[in-house]
């Protein structure tokens, strides 16, 4: 019998103190075999409950993480396949298993009829700049902290106008560029402070401006769920802090390659690249006057 086993043979089911989107998938768990809630579309992440005895969780293959007390969290990237299999296994016998349809998104797509500029072939001294920068967003993602901030209902991290949808996409004469891989909050003016949309832990804080995304800060919300924050003019934390959801990490600006200010927020989860739209309110609307 694992640790699981043993919390949930202790207060059965019928918990008290549950979340509310816990209690639901405790309603449910009789009928479905994952309880998962969430929305099964692309960039969009679903939270689930093993089935008692779970000795491995895989989805399309690929173990996922499950929490001491039986929850995880699966997520969809921009461009994932309309079916996904969530499977849970005993140590020696397969205990369920479910296909998830995952739901198109569509995309805002602009066709452009000009050509994609080739990249300028990038300096010695950049690209090595540049591979060091990467080698340290590379190792943020891959910390690994324990953060509960996955289980909860996020916040905006600033209100503000959306200037900049995830997912968005220019096509040149036909050729696709980058997509957008971030929610951009357009402020109006630098030095807006701005809050941490979840808990978490602070796994880079990039006082030196990098090249792109200027001053960089970002989060480990547990469970390979990410979050970061580009072009910030300044970070009120340091890496290894823990923050709470809420409290003033840093003030939005317009560092690295960026127009004019605002903050630029992705979500990841593992290397699924997600919508932080899909996992907030709807953005309030500025008051007036
Ligand atoms: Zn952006």
């Amino acid at each position: 019998m694992d640790r699981r086993d043993l919390i949930r043979g202790a207060c059965g089911l019928a918990a008290l103190a549950v979340p509310g989107w816990r209690r639901g998938l405790l309603a449910q768990q009789e009928t479905l075999p994952f309880g998962l809630t969430g929305q099964p579309v692309q960039g969009g992440a679903l939270r689930g409950l093993a089935p008692l005895g779970t000795h491995q969780l895989t989805l399309d293959g690929k173990a996922v993480p499950i929490a001491g007390d039986g929850t995880f969290l699966i997520a969809f990237d921009r461009d994932a396949a309309p079916k996904a299999e969530l499977a849970a296994a005993a140590a020696d016998h397969l205990l369920a298993s479910s296909v998830i349809a995952v739901s198109p998104r569509a995309w805002r797509i602009e066709h452009v009829p000009v050509h994609l500029r080739p990249p300028a072939v990038p300096s010695a001294d950049f690209a090595q700049r540049r591979a060091a920068e990467l080698a340290q967003i590379r190792a943020a993602r891959a910390a690994g902290h324990s953060s509960d901030g996955w289980r909860q209902a996020m916040i905006w991290p600033a209100v503000g106008r959306l200037s900049g949808r995830f997912g968005a996409q220019r096509v040149y004469n036909g050729t696709p560029g980058a997509y957008h891989s971030g929610t951009d909050i357009a402020t109006g003016t630098a030095g807006t402070p701005f809050v941490a949309p979840a808990d978490g832990v602070v796994t880079l804080a990039a006082e030196a401006a990098f090249s792109l995304e200027g001053r960089l800060l970002m989060l480990d919300h547990g469970m390979g769920l990410n979050s970061a924050f580009l072009h910030c003019a300044e970070l009120a934390v340091r890496a290894g802090e823990a923050v709470r959801q809420g409290q003033v990490i840093g003030r939005i600006g317009a560092t690295g390659r960026a127009t004019g200010p605002h903050l630029h927020w992705s979500m990841m989860w593992r290397d699924s690249r997600l919508d932080a739209e899909l996992f907030v309110p709807p953005m309030p609307q500025p008051s007036k006057g």
